[in-house]
């Protein structure tokens, strides 16, 4: 069966990026029935303009509508907004730092699971189609060429919110490599208009992200001053 085939209730989350939108165009193709098909992209407010165009264009042109997520710190957690009013200016990012007292590092990555692990599980728990009892099957953009990434998401088997969700991971499954996904984009009409070394994206994700390299997050403050502001 093709690992892209949906059995219930099933959430891609879509990151913005070129492989996961590759992945959600292999779930449009195999499945007939895309009733129970979820896709949710959670904005930090520090992603590249380019992500979010892209995310709104994937969702126009591929017909499949995405529910914009963003972190608040109230009691629900979180907020449903769209393309117009999904912030630009890192308003989620910095409700977080300003709670949790602390930056996020390579060492506690809170960013990555306060602001997307956790606002999505809300959002699945708020319109009730992820519970102990029914788990969704949560497919993340994972490539078979990234086998640490892989190995660590097989050994832990479900999330961080576990009994909820169960990660599956249908490129791996499928063998998808980076190459498979920019022979993709080049026959696509349209694209992630971030530049790629060998395949990835280099100004993707949050533009200041802590995972990136000095001399590459130097080199966006210097296009960029804006982006260090605040
Ligand atoms: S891209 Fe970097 S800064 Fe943004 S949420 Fe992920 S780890 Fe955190």
């Amino acid at each position: 069966m093709s690992p892209y085939k949906m059995s219930g209730t099933t959430v891609v989350s879509f990151s913005g990026g070129r492989t996961s939108a590759y992945m959600l165009r292999q779930v449009l193709d195999n499945n007939d029935d895309l009733a129970d098909l979820i896709v949710t992209f959670a904005n930090t407010g520090k992603e590249h303009p380019a992500t979010l165009d892209f995310v709104q264009e994937c969702s126009e042109r591929w017909s499949v509508p995405i529910v914009w997520l963003e972190y608040r710190d109230d009691e629900r957690g979180f907020a449903i907004v769209d393309y117009q009013s999904a912030s630009r200016d890192g308003q989620p990012f910095e409700e977080l730092i300003r709670k949790r007292s602390y930056l996020p590092n390579p060492v506690t990555r809170f960013c990555t699971i306060d602001l997307k692990i956790r606002v999505i599980h809300k959002y699945l728990r708020m319109v009730g189609c992820s519970t102990e009892e029914t788990p969704v099957d949560m497919m993340t953009g994972i490539r078979a060429d990234e086998p640490r990434r892989v190995a660590k998401i097989r050994h832990r088997k479900t999330t961080s919110e576990s009994k909820h969700a169960t990660m599956v991971m249908p490129l791996a499954d499928a063998g998808v490599g980076v190459r498979d996904v920019t022979d993709f984009w080049k026959a696509q009409p349209f694209d992630l208009m971030l530049p790629t070394i060998n395949g990835r994206t280099l100004e993707g994700n949050c533009d200041l992200c802590f995972l990136k390299g000095a001399k590459q997050v130097y080199s966006i403050i210097a296009s960029d001053r804006q982006k260090a502001e605040g």
